[in-house]
């Protein structure tokens, strides 16, 4: 059976450090590399904030952090029940942002893709989005 770890925690960016601090103490089972280390909590850091920016916003509610272990994959599966991405690969785009006046850069998904193996993104317009990111880890040469 897989190894897994399930969290729930309410939409406060002050809770994004913690999620990040789950994901990274989880991937300790797989021996990883710091650099593997610093990838995961980066590209956690990137979905969990997208989930409590733009998933809920000041309305607020619950993003859901699912980390499993299978041999050397890792994968985190970030959700939320928030308002959705109505264009999914316009939202993926680097640079594209629904917020520029947030100073936000519109770099999280390149970000994702960039640390980790594969980024899914799965979202409906006023039901959620759940992003999947997997990573091979602790291949040490
Ligand atoms: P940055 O991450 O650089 O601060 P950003 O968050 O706007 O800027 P991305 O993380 O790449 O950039 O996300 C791109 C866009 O996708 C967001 O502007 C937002 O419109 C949409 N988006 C991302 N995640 C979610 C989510 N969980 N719920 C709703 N919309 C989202
Ligand atoms: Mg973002």
């Amino acid at each position: 059976m897989k190894n897994f770890l399930r969290t729930s925690f309410m939409s406060l960016t002050r809770n994004e450090a913690l999620a990040r601090g789950v994901a990274a103490q989880f991937c300790l089972l797989f021996d990883p590399t710091v650099e593997e280390l610093s990838d995961v909590r980066t590209a956690v850091s990137e979905a969990v904030t997208n989930a409590v920016i733009h998933g809920y916003g000041a309305s607020g509610g619950t993003v859901e952090m699912e980390l499993y272990a299978d041999g050397d994959l890792l994968t985190v599966v970030v959700s939320d029940k928030g308002r959705g991405i109505e264009d999914i690969e316009l939202a993926r785009r680097p640079f594209y942002t629904s917020r520029p006046e947030a100073e936000r850069s519109g770099m999280g998904f390149a970000v994702m893709e960039a640390f980790m193996d594969s980024v899914e993104v799965e979202s409906e317009v006023g039901k959620g989005t759940t992003v999947t990111m997997k990573k091979r880890l602790g291949a040490h040469e």
